[in-house]
């Protein structure tokens, strides 16, 4: 998720999401500033523009950074012929903040990278 940053008082903005209207009858995302009543409303293709592409999510798997404080859980390596029953993990928000973060996945045996979600 980028950060956005208010225009008037240049605090971080937070989602959140608008109430329903005729037009919107899921209510809409909106960024909203929690110190000034500033408030943009986003449509949902705004998080499909700006949806990380497939090489930048590869890359964020590749991260030196992300894994470096990861904590681990077990769960079973896909890797034929590795029988890793651990792995760290850290999660991402890589599409619209209203789904479930996707999960990247590292084997602690032969640090085979995958992600779930
Ligand atoms: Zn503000
Ligand atoms: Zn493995």
């Amino acid at each position: 998720m980028p950060l956005v940053f208010c225009p008037n008082c240049s605090n971080a903005l937070t989602i959140a999401r608008a109430d329903s209207t005729n037009q919107h009858p899921m209510g809409v995302n909106r960024f909203e500033c929690r110190t000034c009543p500033y408030e943009w409303a986003l449509e949902k293709k705004w998080y499909d523009r700006t949806e990380l592409k497939q090489k930048e999510v590869e890359e964020a798997l590749g991260g030196k950074d992300e894994w470096k404080n990861a904590d681990s859980v077990a769960t079973q390596c896909p890797k034929e012929g590795c029988n890793g029953e651990r792995a760290y993990f850290y999660q991402l928000q890589i599409r619209s903040a209203d789904e479930p973060m996707t999960t990247f996945l590292r084997c602690v045996k032969c640090a085979t990278q995958w992600r779930e979600n």
